[in-house]
């Protein structure tokens, strides 16, 4: 077998394109979806995050407003900003970028940004809602996946899928989007016993460790869907995973990096900006 790609950029503007007519919809009724992104210090890859999400957000017609703070700020200085910004009607969604600088709890500060504001989908309340099936803004990363998986047309219903990381903003809420769809999920981590055993009994892969080449591509079985988060930092060259050519080889479908999951994120973050715009249901 040789896998077909899952082109994330290619799915990513199909979904940006149902988000610009949202949002279209909502300046005609004299709604401007504005998000707010709060950066804190001079980590270079957020800034680089950041700068990408103003483009998107400005080729789909959302507004952002850029906070930029010194490394120095204090945690009840931020505390103070988000809550203006969770106080401000004119602001609709409320993206703090993490990592923060030590010292300042990302917790308490994720806490701070209204449930209905917070477009990264990390609040407890968000992803308890996720967890009892009633999602509401569900986390970008793990919603991008979905909608690739979606874009196989295959049926997710009694797969067995596999997440190979534990994180609270990849790992479980990718789980319990698996198990909405009714796929039988299993969670491996860093503590996993045979994780080559657990991975190849898998329908659906998706490896979301941080940890480069991690998941071998004779680990797959034949036809599976390999979805491959990581993003990680090789001799200056970005690299999954995924043992990406050996994978492929078995696979059914497979996610390059770049180009696959990343550029996914970006447009369920736009589209949880448009949500968060509308407002609530009904
Ligand atoms: P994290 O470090 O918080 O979590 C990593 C998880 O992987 C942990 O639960 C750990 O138990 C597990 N793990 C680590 N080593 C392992 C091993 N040897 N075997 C099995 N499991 C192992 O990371 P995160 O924030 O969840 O991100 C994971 C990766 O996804 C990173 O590379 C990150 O850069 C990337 N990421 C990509 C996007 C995107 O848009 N594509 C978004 C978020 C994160």
């Amino acid at each position: 077998m040789s896998a077909r790609i899952l082109d994330g950029r290619a799915v990513a503007a199909e979904v940006l394109a149902e988000v610009g007519v949202r949002a279209e919809r909502l300046r005609a009724r004299g709604v401007v979806p504005c998000l707010a992104v709060v950066l804190v210090g001079d980590d270079p890859a957020s800034a680089i995050y950041v700068r990408n999400k103003g483009r998107r957000a400005a080729e789909v017609g959302i507004e952002t407003r850029d906070l930029r703070l010194p490394a120095s700020t204090s945690e009840s200085d931020l505390l103070a900003r988000v809550d203006a910004l969770a106080r401000d009607p004119a602001v609709h969604g409320i993206l703090v970028q993490l990592p923060l600088p030590p010292g300042i709890d990302a917790r308490r500060v994720l806490e701070a940004i209204p449930p209905d504001k917070d477009v990264d989908g990390f609040h407890p309340e968000n992803l308890g809602r996720l967890v009892i099936g009633d999602p509401r803004l569900v986390p970008c990363t793990p919603a991008g996946c979905m909608r690739l998986l979606a874009h196989t047309g295959i049926d997710l219903c009694g797969k067995r899928a596999v997440v190979v990381g534990r994180s609270n903003i990849v790992g479980k809420p990718m789980a319990h989007l698996l198990l909405q769809a009714d796929a039988t999920v299993t969670i491996a981590h860093s503590r996993t016993r045979d994780l080559p055993r657990v991975v190849g009994e898998a329908d659906v892969v998706v490896a979301a460790a941080g940890r480069p080449g991690l998941v071998r591509g004779a680990w797959i079985r034949e036809g599976a869907v390999v979805l491959d988060v990581g993003i990680n930092r090789v001799e200056g060259r970005l690299t999954g995973d995924v043992e990406f050519a050996a994978a492929a080889e078995r696979a059914a479908w497979i996610t390059p990096v770049p180009g696959g999951v990343g550029p996914m994120t970006i447009a369920c973050l736009m589209e949880n900006v448009v949500q968060a715009a509308e407002g609530p249901p009904g």
